[in-house]
């Protein structure tokens, strides 16, 4: 693509660097851009904004690329890469500013320097800032904080104009609205000032095991209405049995001489024989790190994930989970497959565009599936399961979470495959 920008990052139209803008985490989706700008500085960003607007041309940003359904893609247009914004700028106990590039492991490892924390993390931290705030950010703290996009406190956003705006809930409060989880649409976000806490050093965790549903869900009731825990999770486990049990994960934070208080914490609880593990709040915070490591190294990591986050009215929960669960089986639900299941007040969700169900608590549902690399049949039939669930949910009052910008789930039957007029 011939240019005239001055630029000064790269503008590259590899091989390489459109089949790698081509693919994400789930391997499903895969739109060939025309072009891939590395971008150096903000004044790249600003750059190619111009450009691409005066040549009626869509710019995507990406960052990790930890993206399901092609959401970081261009078809046709050009991917803007931020991995290389990614400085840190300031640190100080409430406030942390940031370049949108950065991964939240490089925020919080910088934030524990200060003795602080960002107050809401996601369950794994080599995303980015500027994909988790493009999207919402959920984690074990939303049922107390929300998510990653109430915990912000200002971003620079570039328009597709080429203009930079500082925007925040007093400042341009529109922008500020449509880009924290725009998926990128309306704006780039180059840095992002970011609230945040003081940390504990330690983490306690609790993990109560049931063989029911409702008692999953009561305990979890109980537990985000009450908000005795710093983090509340969940799962489902698939047993060899071909039996699903449930599997309560909540977590107190600390600072030792202090102690938790198991028998005030697990009390009142459905009765389930706790295991309890105490941690650093790092290794808590960075706990999915060596099973990322092991999933690299012996392949899983690699292969397409058809991944299915929903949000669940608390009035159709156990419906949808039930139903979903029973078409799911090992191999449906591949090698390295993860069911989490846990709720949110609606009311700590203040993110405009992060479209959530009505009821007072709502529920994440994730099935998240690895398909085996050479097998699209059975690939096809985990993107059909996806969409009957994503069509119960949606009837049943449910929105779905980290959908497809074209407003899907990306569960619609088969895998998009490069297509030829974007080569
Ligand atoms: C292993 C794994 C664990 C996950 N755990 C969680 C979890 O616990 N909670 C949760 O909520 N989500 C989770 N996710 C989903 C994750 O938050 C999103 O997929 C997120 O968008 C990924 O960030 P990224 O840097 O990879 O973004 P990318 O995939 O690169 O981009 C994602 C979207 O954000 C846009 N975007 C990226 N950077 C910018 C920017 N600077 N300005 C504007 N738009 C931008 C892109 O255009 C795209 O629409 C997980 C995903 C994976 C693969």
């Amino acid at each position: 693509m011939p240019h005239s920008l001055p630029l000064e990052g790269v503008l590259s139209t590899s091989e390489a660097d459109l089949v790698w803008a081509a693919q994400d985490f789930g391997r499903v989706v895969h739109h060939r851009p025309l072009a891939v700008l590395h971008a150096a500085s903000r004044h790249d960003v600003a750059a190619v904004q111009r450009f691409a607007q005066t040549h009626d041309l869509t710019v995507v940003p990406r960052a990790q690329g930890h993206s399901t359904h092609g959401q970081a893609q261009a078809p046709g247009g050009i991917v803007l890469n931020l991995n290389h914004l990614d400085t840190v700028h300031h640190v100080s106990p409430d406030r942390m500013v940031v370049d949108a590039g950065a991964t939240w492991s490089k925020v919080v490892t910088a934030a524990l320097a200060h003795g602080a924390t960002p107050p809401v993390l996601t369950d794994y931290l080599e995303l980015s800032v500027g994909g988790t705030l493009s999207v919402g950010g959920l984690g074990g703290a939303s049922h107390r904080r929300g998510a990653q996009t109430d915990n912000v406190l200002e971003l620079d956003v570039i328009t597709p104009d080429g203009t930079l705006r500082t925007c925040s809930p007093a400042l341009h409060p529109d922008l500020f609205d449509a880009v924290r989880a725009g998926y990128g649409r309306h704006g780039v976000i180059v840095q992002a000032a970011l609230r945040l806490v003081p940390a504990p050093t330690h983490a306690r965790t609790y993990r109560l095991r049931y063989r029911h549903l409702p008692d999953l869900l009561a305990a979890q009731r109980r537990l985000v209405t009450d908000q005795r825990f710093d983090y509340l999770e969940g799962q489902a486990k698939l047993e060899d049995d071909g039996t699903w049990t449930h599997l309560l994960e909540a977590a107190h934070f600390f600072t030792p001489p202090a102690q938790p208080d198991d028998t005030r914490l697990l009390a009142g609880l459905p009765t389930a024989e706790p295991e309890i593990t105490d941690t650093t709040y790092w290794d808590f915070a960075n706990r999915l790190a060596d099973d990322v490591a092991l999933l690299r190294r012996i392949g899983p990591w690699q292969h397409p994930h058809p991944w299915n986050n929903l949000l669940l009215p608390d009035n159709a929960v156990e419906e949808v989970v039930t139903t979903a669960l029973s078409e799911v089986d090992r191999e449906g639900l591949g090698d390295s497959g993860l069911v989490l299941l846990y709720p949110i007040p609606r009311d700590r969700l203040r993110t405009p565009q992060l479209h959530v169900p009505s009821t007072p608590i709502i529920f994440l549902l994730a099935v998240l599936r690895t398909a085996p690399p050479d097998s699209p049949a059975t690939l096809g039939r985990m993107l059909e399961h996806n969409q009957r669930t994503q069509d119960l949910a949606i009837t049943s009052g449910g929105t779905i979470y980290l959908r497809s910008v074209d407003g899907t789930g990306g569960g619609n039957g088969t895998p998009v495959a490069d297509r030829a007029g974007d080569r």
